[in-house]
């Protein structure tokens, strides 16, 4: 399966990385997207065109996917970033296949576990393999420009929804935690950069006594 598809353009390095790998585009039988933004499904169409495979994604993220998802508060932001990105790319809306359900065991990778995991965007979904004892948290948190972070407010679409996802991702306790974002490729290392992001976003949360 392919777990999201780049920002629009990075269809090569796709098609490179598979290559390496010795996958044919028809063995792909999934396309999972965590969310509908430009950078995770930018290339979800072309992807499904090439290797026949259905997309995946929770129902409430096409909106995301057309383009048509109203944002507010902070995340005017990200709406505004969102709209420059499909009128400077070549960026094709995709229809959601599959709909995601919370807690479903997609028949991959010897069970995939559909986690929802809200605020990022509100159908945003993490997949865990309890084979390999890995959980995708996708733009639930990020490690960019060196710096661990909870999804931001201008990303999220429902930032108050990020801490309760935060503790269901970390209840979990799965052995590797890999986000959507990150610098440097090691499971181990962005575990326990996860704990520590979970640790402090507790500690910020603690009401204060004066
Ligand atoms: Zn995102
Ligand atoms: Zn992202």
């Amino acid at each position: 399966m392919l777990l999201d598809t780049g920002f629009p353009g990075d269809t090569r390095r796709i098609r490179r990385v598979m290559a390496k790998a010795g996958i044919s585009p028809t063995q792909v039988r999934a396309i999972l997207l965590t969310h509908g933004h430009i950078d995770h499904a930018g290339n979800a169409a072309e992807m499904k065109t090439w290797t026949g495979a259905p997309i995946y994604a929770h129902p409430l993220e096409q909106a995301h996917l057309d383009g048509t998802h109203r944002y507010s508060g902070a995340a005017h932001v990200c709406g505004i970033l969102e709209t420059v990105a499909r009128a400077i790319t070549r960026y094709s809306a995709p229809k959601i296949d599959v709909a995601l359900i919370e807690g479903q065991i997609l028949p991959f990778w010897g069970g995939l576990r559909v986690v929802h995991l809200p605020g990022h965007t509100i159908g945003h979904c993490g997949f865990y393999s309890q084979r390999h004892d890995l959980l995708f948290t996708g733009d639930l948190w990020a490690r960019v420009m060196r710096r661990t972070q909870i999804s931001p407010r201008i990303f999220s679409d429902e930032p108050e929804l990020r801490l309760e996802s935060m503790r269901k991702a970390r209840a979990i306790g799965a052995r590797w935690v890999v986000p959507g974002h990150y610098d440097h490729p090691n499971a181990a290392t962005l575990r326990t950069r996860f704990e520590r992001l979970c640790n402090d976003v507790e500690r910020r949360d603690r009401p204060r006594v004066v």
